[in-house]
């Protein structure tokens, strides 16, 4: 048996036993880039948890299964730098992001971000969705209560815990259940919310290319009738490698074209980095959206895209996770430190209000941008161009928006 005094020296009902019932304060179901980003933190200031995944470490951060690239903004790169998981892995792979073009193709108009006109720091990151895992894996990974290949089989909701059997015979006892599986979050049932949900017809194609001209640290965002066409600084030594993302309609069928085919297809709507060779597998996700009007009930919250889902259009949907994780974390360790419940209602309903805030207007906003972009009106495209000029020669609106980007 371990017990865990808290620093206030109250003695906690965390009590973990080495045989079947473990007691202990968080339960995170889903120990993806949302989830897994929780632990760390809580892990980083001794708060008893455990943490359940069916996936392996080895396929989490298997290069072939996710080839998705995140863009991280400023702000949540300094939450990784809080919770100690920015090196070393990060810190080596994460390419800068000084500058972002935003442009219809075919127009002469475009808003242009450069990030000295904010800060001496880089807009955001760029990496591969395995780095950010392996960090998190790194820093977990001597945790003997976060258990991999490992899934819920049952669970239980009692006044004062949750109860939870996973499929490695064990049973937790929990103060809070914390929700972390993603779009399809079963456990989101438990609370039953409404979900408000758009399905885009579309589907985000990725892929890494080589291209003869460097990128120099830019990202572009071009936006074509078909759906938004992102590319996006790779680490590469003579930074020569990006990563697409490219949304197109749900019966586009690339994976019949050939390499030679889709480059060329790449080069005409991207001329800007010469020849282009594409140099790993071809990824697809379908795109949707959706709200909830609630991601808390009794003893359970919800992070990440268990709570809220949205088209990368923007890039911002694991950044909103990060932030949801970041709350929480700092609710439950101020909970922790002074004795008190970390799954009370009070802490639930006030994470809860908080975190509205910030994620019903990311979600109306990027749902509407994703709609107004897709609209192939004459008088829209005319809109949407005069709107960039506008915004590219107006400051204050343009630190606005890179704010925005940013996360500050
Ligand atoms: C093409 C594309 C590009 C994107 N680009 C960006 C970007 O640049 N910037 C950005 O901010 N966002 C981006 N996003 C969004 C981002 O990928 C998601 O917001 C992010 O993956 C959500 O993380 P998560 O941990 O909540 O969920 P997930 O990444 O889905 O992780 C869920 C975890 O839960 C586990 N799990 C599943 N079922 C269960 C279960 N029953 N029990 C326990 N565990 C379970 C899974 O194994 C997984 O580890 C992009 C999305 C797409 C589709």
């Amino acid at each position: 048996m371990w017990e865990f005094e808290s620093p206030r020296g109250h003695h906690r009902k965390v009590v973990m036993s080495a045989d079947k019932i473990i007691k202990i304060e968080v339960l995170i179901v889903g120990g993806g880039l949302v989830g897994g980003f929780l632990g760390a933190q809580l892990q980083q200031k001794k708060i008893p948890f455990v943490l359940v995944d069916p996936g392996s470490p080895e396929n989490m951060i298997d290069a072939v299964k996710d080839g998705r690239t995140t863009a991280v903004s400023l702000g949540s790169k300094r939450l990784f730098e809080k919770a100690n998981i920015w090196n070393p892995c990060l810190k080596e792979y994460a390419e800068p992001i000084n500058n972002i073009r935003v442009l219809e193709k075919g127009s002469v108009w475009s808003v242009d971000f450069d990030h000295k006109e904010l800060s001496s720091d880089p807009m955001g990151y760029i990496a591969e969705n395995m780095y950010f895992r392996k960090s998190i894996l790194d820093c977990l990974k001597d945790n003997s209560h976060c258990f991999y290949e490992t899934s819920l089989t049952g669970i239980k909701k009692h006044d004062g815990y949750v109860e939870a059997i996973l499929s490695n015979g064990k049973v937790v006892h929990a103060k809070l259940l914390v929700s972390a599986e993603g779009r399809k979050s079963p456990t989101r049932d438990l609370i039953a919310p409404q979900i408000m949900s758009r399905n885009y017809a579309q589907k985000a194609l990725v892929v890494h290319l080589e291209h003869e001209e460097p990128h120099n640290n830019h990202a572009w965002e071009i936006f074509t009738v078909e759906g938004p066409f992102a590319i996006l600084p790779l680490r590469h030594l003579e930074g020569k490698k990006s990563g697409i993302v490219w949304c197109k309609p749900s019966n586009h069928q690339w994976e019949t074209q050939t390499d030679d085919e889709l480059q060329s297809e790449i080069e005409k709507t991207f001329p800007y980095y010469g020849k282009v060779k594409i140099v790993s597998k071809r990824w697809s996700f379908p795109l949707s959206t959706f709200e909830l009007n609630k991601i808390s009930g009794h003893r359970q919250v919800l992070i990440g895209d268990a709570a809220h889902a949205m088209h990368p259009i923007a890039g911002q949907g694991v950044n909103l996770g990060w932030r949801d994780a970041d709350v929480l974390a700092t609710k439950i360790i101020t909970n922790y430190e002074n004795g008190l419940d970390v799954g009370s209602d009070m802490l639930c309903k006030a994470y809860e209000r908080e975190r509205m805030r910030d994620i019903k207007p990311l979600v109306k906003a990027t749902d509407l941008m994703t709609q107004l972009f897709s609209d192939e009106s004459k008088i829209l495209y005319g809109i949407r161009n005069a709107g960039f000029a506008f915004v590219n020669r107006v400051p204050p609106l343009k630190r606005f928006f890179m704010k925005q980007a940013m996360g500050l």
